[in-house]
């Protein structure tokens, strides 16, 4: 095998310089750029460009769906109608005609093998499509005849059998080894058919030698896991002689964008660690430590533990980059606010970047009521070692903003909260130490980098995130991160029982809302979500993670018959009107409202003023309300698991047990219905998270997870692809160190060039 991979199974020593230019592999360039036009006709090639595909290498890449197999031959005698037939026989005769009845012609041929005789039908609307037919059945040719046996008006017979030409013995021989060959069905679509793709596929292979096929995955590599070239791949899969074949090089593709992908997030990992950051040591007597002798609870020992480790890295040189995942409620907030004030003790800053504009007003409160004196610098009865936190939202008052603005350019602000405002060009940082990221799943790793930018040097990172994340999800989206998990809650938390609430039983739904008055009544808070603010319109973009609108809109064209789905203002109204809930003021929220509603409905939640409060999905990340105790969710059907579980988390944080009612549509034993069962009896996110990936397609678990990344995985797997992931992983991370920048794996550096700028293309796009 030559070593830089691109003569596998030749034996050739390739030319020298022969070496393909990175940036010009996969680029429209070199044999696997050639237009497919130019290898299989201007017409074909035409037909294929609908496909949206250009140059060999985007045919070699249109993968089959599936495979298909053949009958196996049998005797002219011997076939039954229904059944598909392969056989080989001799044409005795052939005639055209016009059809009877509608416009068009069919072709009758009839074939023999000297004792029977089978009729063959082709129809066609216009005669000289069937030209070729003719030409290819004339009398006393030979052929192998693949089709339906079907009975018609008497006669047996193929209906319009595919077929293919047997000049000889030898022909004959091969297409009776063939038979046994699985036959690849293309995703086809825009009037392409199957057939011919698979035949133009066969072409382009055959124009090309194995040294025109750059191979991304290092020789090594291939090697150690027995894994075909890539030229070799492509022909088993577009020409594979058996099951095994088409199989191995699935196999190998999986492998191929596992590798690439970890060979990207191994150099983004290698380039940040080649960085220098400043190092913050933990100052003894500073804002930190006196914020963890005024703390009103203690650290449990997780957040203890994962304290120490992020201390232990913000004070070296080179840039943290951190996940910490925590179940919902573990406490993540203070644990990065530690961090942050480490940060700020050394003299730096610190920026929470929030997904919305309710979560980030919610950490300026609650992290400046921890903070109380420590927050008041400057201020009379600030403390002595104080600092100030600023917030920055797109839609905060131009007075509010410039103090903003001001506070975080002079550094006089330690802690800058915000919203994307953050990201702003006109937001200057004196000197950002550390950004900590909340809810990673709503920003991309370009926001990321956007926030990083700002700093002087590379400034430390954190990214937090209460949607537990499967390992090897991890490892594929966040695998330039290293992980920490927060998965105990703290002391004394009562937990939250979960019921699944059939919304056609009128009693069960009557009891909801007296369960909702008794909470009320017992000081307690209720939550009451519904999917949407106004049926037909979705909420806020953003702020759901599993029923996007396709889904949505879906069901509701699959299921006309079940009610319209619960609005925010019609439940409200309902609510006021219902006995059980007399006198109890109700509120309302959601995406739309003007920021500072926003948060004057959080605030009159919270207060109790509206202790029931009608909403979108906007509350469902990180909102902290300690005295919410119920959460009723309406339509609870149309969530995905691990939004449930981010709802569920909003309650029973205070002392008190919370309540989940669950309100569902969905037919027990239905897909929606198993959903809403695990949900009911898993309490832990963890768990579920691993469930969902099981219910749910893949493709919109990474979505989730991260944006951008699911577009080039196309065989792999990440539930049942661990074992390729991890390997694939270490491999890369091995050959970053040895090669940051690939320079003796040209077709790799290629591929994961093109990725990255396919990532970025895709994000671009979604935003
Ligand atoms: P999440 O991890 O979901 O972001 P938060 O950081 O919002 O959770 O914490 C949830 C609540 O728990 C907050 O009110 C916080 O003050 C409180 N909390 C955090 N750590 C502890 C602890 N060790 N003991 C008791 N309460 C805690
Ligand atoms: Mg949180």
């Amino acid at each position: 095998m030559g070593e830089d991979g691109r003569t596998a199974g030749t034996g050739t020593p390739p030319a020298s310089g022969a070496r393909h230019d990175p940036a010009v592999v996969g680029e429209g360039t070199g044999p696997l750029g050639e237009p497919l036009a130019k290898l299989v006709g201007a017409p074909t090639g035409r037909a294929l460009g609908k496909l949206g595909l250009e140059v060999a290498e985007d045919l070699l890449r249109h993968y089959p769906r599936r495979y298909d197999h053949r009958a196996e031959l049998s005797p002219l005698g011997r076939l039954r109608p229904g059944e598909d037939a392969s056989v080989i026989a001799r044409v005795a005769a052939a005639h055209q005609r016009p059809m009877r009845s509608r416009p068009g012609f069919i072709l009758s041929v009839t074939i023999t093998d000297g004792v029977n005789r089978l009729e063959l039908t082709f129809f066609a609307k216009r005669a000289h499509a069937l030209t070729y037919h003719r030409e290819q059945l004339r009398p006393g040719v030979t052929a192998i005849f693949y089709g339906k046996v079907q009975d018609r008006y008497g006669t047996r017979q193929l209906l319009q059998p595919e077929f293919e030409t047997l000049p000889d013995l030898d022909a004959e021989a091969a297409a009776v080894e063939r038979i046994d060959a699985p036959i690849p069905v293309y995703p086809s679509a825009a009037g392409v058919r199957s057939r011919v793709i698979r035949e133009c596929a066969g072409v382009v292979l055959d124009q090309l030698r194995p040294e025109d096929v750059p191979d991304p995955l290092p020789a090594a590599y291939r090697a150690a896991h027995r894994l075909p070239g890539l030229y070799e791949t492509f022909r088993l899969l577009h020409r594979p002689h058996s099951d095994r074949e088409w199989q191995r090089a699935q196999h190998r593709l999986r492998h191929e964008e596992a590798f690439v992908l970890q060979t990207a997030l191994a150099q983004r990992r290698a380039v940040t660690r080649a960085q220098v950051a400043v190092a913050r040591p933990p100052s003894p007597g500073g804002i930190r430590e006196a914020l963890l002798d005024r703390l009103p609870f203690t650290l449990t020992a997780g957040q203890r533990e994962i304290g120490a480790v992020l201390a232990e890295e913000i004070a070296q040189p080179v840039p943290m980059m951190r996940l910490l995942q925590g179940e919902v409620g573990s406490g993540k907030t203070v644990v990065a606010l530690l961090a942050m004030l480490q940060v700020v003790d050394a003299g730096g800053q610190a920026a929470l970047l929030a997904p919305t504009e309710v979560l980030a007003q919610q950490h300026h409160r609650s992290i400046t009521a921890l903070l109380g004196p420590l927050a008041e610098a400057g201020l009379l009865g600030g403390a002595e070692h104080a600092t100030r936190v600023a917030l920055l939202t797109g839609s905060q008052g131009a007075t509010a903003r410039r103090q903003a603005l001001a506070a975080a350019a002079s550094g006089e602000a330690g802690i800058v909260i915000g919203t994307h405002a953050l990201l702003g060009e006109q937001v200057q940082l004196a000197d950002l130490g550390l950004v900590v990221v909340d809810e990673q799943h709503r920003f991309g790793v370009e926001q990321r980098d956007a926030l990083r930018g700002k700093a002087a040097t590379t400034p430390h990172l954190l990214v937090m995130t209460a949607t537990p994340i499967p390992r090897t999800v991890a490892m594929t989206s966040f695998g330039d991160l290293e992980t920490s998990t927060l998965r105990e809650l703290p002391v004394g938390r009562p937990g939250v029982s979960t019921t699944v609430v059939p919304a056609w039983n009128e009693r069960w739904m009557q009891r909801v809302w007296e369960r909702v008055r008794e909470e009320v009544d017992a000081g307690g808070r209720a939550y009451v979500v519904c999917p949407r603010l106004t049926p037909g319109e979705q909420d806020a973009p953003g702020v759901d993670d599993g029923v996007g609108p396709g889904v949505t809109d879906l069901l509701d064209l699959v299921d006309a018959t079940r009610p319209p789905v619960a609005a925010v203002p019609d439940v409200a109204a309902h609510l006021g009107e219902l006995p059980a809930l007399s006198g109890v003021a109700v509120g309302q929220m959601h995406g739309q409202l003007p920021p500072d509603a926003k948060d004057a409905a959080m605030a009159a939640f919270a207060a109790g003023a509206t202790p029931v409060l009608v909403t979108t999905t906007v509350i469902e990340v990180g909102v902290d309300v300690p005295d919410a105790t119920v959460m009723v969710i309406l339509d609870a059907d149309r969530f995905g698991l691990s939004q449930l579980h981010q709802l569920r988390g909003r309650v029973g944080r205070g002392t008190r047990p919370g309540v989940c009612l669950a309100v569902s549509h969905a037919p027990p034993g239905s897909e929606a219905g198993r959903r809403l069962e695990a949900f009911a009896t898993t309490p832990d996110g963890f768990v579920l998270a691993e469930t969902d990936l099981r219910l749910r397609r893949e493709g919109d678990v990474l979505g989730a997870a991260q944006s951008g990344r699911s577009s080039s995985l196309r065989l792999l797997r990440v539930l049942t692809d661990s074992t390729i992931i991890d390997e694939a992983r270490a491999a890369a991370r091995d050959l970053i160190a040895r090669d940051p920048e690939l320079t003796t794996e040209p077709a790799l550096a290629a591929a994961v060039a093109r990725r990255v700028d396919e990532d970025a293309a895709a994000y671009l796009e979604r935003s």
